[in-house]
């Protein structure tokens, strides 16, 4: 067997002789693949969207139509990519990644998790790009420890009805690690919490959709169970900009972003019903199946080595969010 080449350090970025970066979006018409599109074209880098359209939506990318420094390819990402030319950063986003939409997608995503997750490492080495996964509070699952730390290993029921995201994207961290120790290639890999924001699809299954669809038609709001289980929600620009400094430093991760501003879901409700000033009632519906009692990530970390933190308020994130679906859930750039 021939010796193993190391291709660079594991912090590395590769160098780039007069030309700007070149970054790789799998996932890239998804709520926050096209927000990180977004950022990415601002901030002067050349950016490949790739994404099956299975929960993404062109539309979230419609205001890029046309521009020199922005393609977009239909591809699943489980399939082998194929691209031309260099390839600075790969950020591997491409997921369902509600409840519902995993419940009636298991397979699609445990395949995306872990067969997606491999090509596009595969595709971060082979250009020699830093790669970042997408991974996910779920992680954690149904957590026995409040705040979630980075060091925490989880409580995750596998054959559970979120096993297939939860172990998909476990999977895809192991492997994720494997290929940096193995293979020598920088990789970064963030937890996201529970974000919201405009782009996000009105019957996605999620809570902040539900509640804002539910409230402005002045239909019932439905929580599920007692409403006592926690969430903490981070607005979308705030998540987006914490990932973009964990992939620009040095640290791999696992690193937790998110808000740690927690509420209980019955709170929360509240909230939708006051920022819209809606008529809804609040009615009260089975919990589902290993819905986790209490998420609350501790961003210590984050604070410490990317000095970020949240910026957005609940009220200020929610306010822009409802104009989004007000306004028809239309996208403008
Ligand atoms: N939820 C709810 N009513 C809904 C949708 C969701 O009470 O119409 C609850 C759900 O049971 C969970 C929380 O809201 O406790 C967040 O759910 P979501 O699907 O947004 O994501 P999760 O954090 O569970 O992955």
């Amino acid at each position: 067997m021939a010796a193993r080449q190391p291709r660079k350090s594991a912090g590395g970025a590769r160098p780039r002789a007069g030309r700007p970066p070149v970054s790789v979006v799998t996932g890239g018409a998804g709520f926050l693949g096209s927000h990180l599109v977004d950022l990415l074209l601002d901030r002067g880098h050349k950016v490949l969207a790739i994404d099956n359209l299975v929960t993404g939506k062109i539309e979230n990318l419609a205001h890029l139509a046309g521009r020199a420094d922005f393609r977009f390819v239909k591809q699943d990402v489980t399939e082998y990519l194929f691209l031309a030319g260099p390839v600075d950063y790969v950020w591997h986003f491409a997921s369902p990644a509600s409840p519902v939409d995993y419940r009636e997608l298991p397979i699609q995503t445990l395949k995306v998790g872990s067969l997606g997750t491999h090509k596009a490492l595969g595709l971060a080495k082979h250009k020699g790009a830093r790669f970042l996964l997408a991974s996910t509070s779920e992680v954690y699952g149904d957590p026995l420890e409040h705040p979630q730390t980075e060091a925490y290993w989880g409580h995750v029921n596998p054959i559970g009805p979120r096993g297939c995201y939860d172990e998909a994207k476990r999977f895809a961290e192991a492997l994720t690690v494997a290929y940096q120790r193995e293979h020598r290639i920088p990789t970064r890999i963030v937890r996201i919490f529970n974000t919201y924001g405009p782009r996000m699809r009105m019957r996605d299954g999620r809570v902040v959709p539900a509640f804002i669809g539910q409230a402005l038609a002045h239909r019932p709001i439905t929580v599920y169970g007692d409403g006592s289980q926690t969430r903490s929600f981070c607005y979308c620009s705030d998540l987006i900009d914490g990932i973009y400094r964990l992939m620009m430093g040095t640290h791999p991760g696992p690193m937790n972003i998110g808000n740690p501003h927690e509420l209980t879901v019955l709170e929360f409700a509240r909230e939708i019903l006051k920022a819209t000033g809606s008529r809804s009632r609040i009615v009260f519906k089975p919990l589902p199946k290993d819905d986790p009692r209490q998420r609350q990530p501790d961003i210590a970390l984050a604070r410490a080595r990317l000095k970020w933190e949240p910026k957005v308020a609940l009220a200020e994130g929610l306010r822009r969010t409802i104009d989004f679906f007000r306004a028809g859930g239309r996208v403008s750039g």
